[in-house]
């Protein structure tokens, strides 16, 4: 096999822990029942199996298990919150507030909720990415059924404010939803202390399984309403239709039982990787980190590189890494991604930044090579454009 680039590229997904890919092996084959089967052993299994990860999901931000409906990822999760949401409460009021930086599974079902009527609000953020809280409270009407801000920014590892925001949406008695794809398993959630109503979650990002999430609903003070957006056999408490998948569940469970059980040593230890690569980086004139230097995920590293061209760095960097660039994270269009622009960052800036996830599997050697890299691109790119200029 050739050699691949060393990947760090934690925020697009993971790869599934050997420990995870162990525990769901069995559930393919040997124990495959359906969980909602009630009338014999292979169903009881099954669902023996689904009730353990609704247990650990449960525990792992303070809910109850009843009150986890198992999706497809975080972007189901996302559009059953947002748009069961919009369609249970539109007699109470059609007014929802999100922020520009979300990620666009919560940004374009708000866009698909304007086209039926619905007022939404995207609050600006800051230049460090995270919200202004007078802006939300200017922003607050009587009509406001829903506010959906994100726990952990996908591109600049940001960390919002959950439990002002809980509060705030609280004391008004509306609905707080959050995204919590990059943040579960990697910062302490609580819906309860942090007064969240529905929380997006998803494996894969935390080396489980791609295709299954789940979404938290709140099923006391307050009891949140959802219209279904599939319809079926009522499974999840008929607010989501299907066969459970139950592999991939039993992987997630596991996904998030390492993670929490791991998470404060690897906190430190990405810490600290982050740091090294950020020091090294940072000797450069001209290198801007994006986003809060403290309130970020660990593995998360993001910059914009002044003088040269964006294309130019990301095709420079890739035989050595696989990062994402500051282009949108849709493989379809080009433009430059609206987290940075609305950092206030140029089109030209914005394109030329980079974004480094790093992970469990990363090393301080692979972060060493990376450094050295990626400075000698960055120096080699700016004296050839010095060159270009030149003649
Ligand atoms: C990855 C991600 C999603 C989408 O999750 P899927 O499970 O891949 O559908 C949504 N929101 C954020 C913040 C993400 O990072």
């Amino acid at each position: 096999m050739s050699i691949r680039p060393i990947y760090l590229d934690c925020h697009a997904t993971t790869p599934v822990d050997e420990r995870v890919l162990a525990a769901m092996l069995p559930y393919f084959t040997e124990h495959f029942g359906n969980p909602a089967s009630i009338s014999h052993v292979y169903g009881w299994e099954a669902e023996a199996a689904v009730k353990q990860t609704r247990e650990i999901l449960a525990a792992a931000i303070n809910a109850t298990p009843e009150e986890i409906v198992f999706t497809s990822g975080a972007t189901e999760a996302n559009n059953l919150a947002i748009k069961g949401v919009a369609e249970a409460y539109f007699k109470k009021g059609q007014h929802i507030i999100t922020v520009a930086t979300e990620h666009s599974a919560v940004l374009d079902p708000c866009n698909y909720l304007k086209t039926l009527g619905f007022e939404i609000t995207i609050l600006p953020v800051k230049k460090d990415g995270l919200i202004d809280l007078t802006e939300l409270e200017k922003a607050f009407r009587p009509e406001t059924i829903l506010v959906s801000v994100m726990a952990a920014n996908n591109e600049i590892g940001v960390l919002q404010p959950l439990a002002e925001i809980g509060e705030m949406c609280r004391d008004r008695q509306i609905i707080f939803h959050t995204d919590a794809a990059q943040a579960i398993g990697k910062i302490p959630l609580d819906v309860q202390a942090m007064k969240i109503d529905l929380m997006s979650l998803t494996a894969h990002k935390i080396y489980g399984p791609k295709g299954i999430g789940a979404l938290y609903v709140r099923r006391r003070n307050p009891r949140v309403q959802l219209a279904p957006q599939q319809h079926g056999g009522g499974h999840e408490r008929g607010m989501r239709s299907g066969t459970l998948y139950t592999p991939q569940i039993v992987g997630f469970g596991k996904a998030v039982e390492i993670a929490l059980a791991e998470q404060a040593t690897e906190t430190q230890r990405l810490t600290e990787l982050r740091q090294r690569l950020w020091e090294q980086l940072s000797q450069l004139s001209g290198v801007h980190l994006n986003g809060h230097p403290q309130a970020r995920l660990a593995g998360n590293l993001n910059i914009s590189v002044e003088g040269v061209d964006g294309a130019a760095l990301l095709l420079g960097l890739q035989p050595v890494m696989a990062v994402s660039s500051g282009s949108a994270c849709s493989s379809t269009t080009t433009a430059p991604s609206h987290v940075l622009t609305a950092l206030g960052h140029s089109q030209k800036l914005a394109y030329a930044s980079v974004r480094f996830g790093i992970g469990r599997f990363n090393t301080q050697e692979e972060i060493d090579i990376v450094a050295k890299h990626a400075i000698a691109t960055i120096q080699s790119l700016r004296n050839s454009a010095f060159v270009n200029l030149g003649s």
